[in-house]
């Protein structure tokens, strides 16, 4: 095994010990509660990635991570400024800002955010957030498509470097988990790895 390949492994697996979900995923439609142990049907909504077809980013923080995101479950994709955004699944923008130039990890920050926020059919939301100024497409009230391209990638916001910061709500509020088509078939991410957006 050489140098990069052992210290990819050991970032991938020290960040998963952190960030652990409840539940385990055993194949494409099938996941088992740790807690439990018990084996159910997988029938969550399978999201597109939040970006370009064929474009490939690292995804460097997730779910429960013990970082910047505490109890979060969110994703944090690491993104040249400029970077094409699309919508992981359709809807309706209730919520969107893109006048923000600023950016960095002081506390006054935390509301310089560019971000659009998007409702889905079954009520649920998704936050697309640090978008760069004037890197948002779209405006309150707008629908959308699935994979319609929505915003730009920035660094705006508290933020320590350009990325994209994407969380699901679900209809009542509690951020929940969501799985992705990828190339290796339907996943939760992890972080670590680098994430090619296919389209199915
Ligand atoms: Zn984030």
């Amino acid at each position: 095994m050489n140098y990069i390949y052992c210290m990819q492994s050991l970032f991938t697996l020290i960040f998963c010990l952190f960030c652990l979900p409840a539940l385990a995923q055993l194949s494409d439609g099938e996941i088992m509660d740790l807690k439990t142990g018990r084996r159910k049907e997988d029938t969550s909504y399978v999201y597109w990635l939040p970006y370009a077809e064929n474009k490939r980013f690292l995804l460097i923080q997730a779910s429960n991570s013990k970082m910047s995101h505490r109890d979060e479950l969110s994703l944090d994709f690491k993104m040249k400024k400029g970077s094409k955004i699309c919508a992981a699944r359709e809807g309706v923008v209730i919520e969107a800002r893109g006048d923000s130039d600023k950016g960095g990890l002081k506390e006054e920050n935390l509301h310089d955010g560019n971000y659009i926020i998007i409702r889905h059919p079954d009520g649920s939301i998704a936050k697309y957030w640090h978008l760069e100024k004037d890197g948002v497409f779209v405006k309150v009230g707008d629908t959308v498509q699935k994979g319609q391209p929505i915003g730009a990638s920035g660094n705006t916001g508290y933020t320590a470097f350009p990325h994209l910061h994407f969380q699901i709500n679900d209809k009542t509020g509690r951020q929940i988990l969501t799985r992705f088509y990828t190339r290796r078939g339907i996943k939760y991410l992890r972080p670590g790895n680098w994430y090619k957006c296919v389209r199915l």
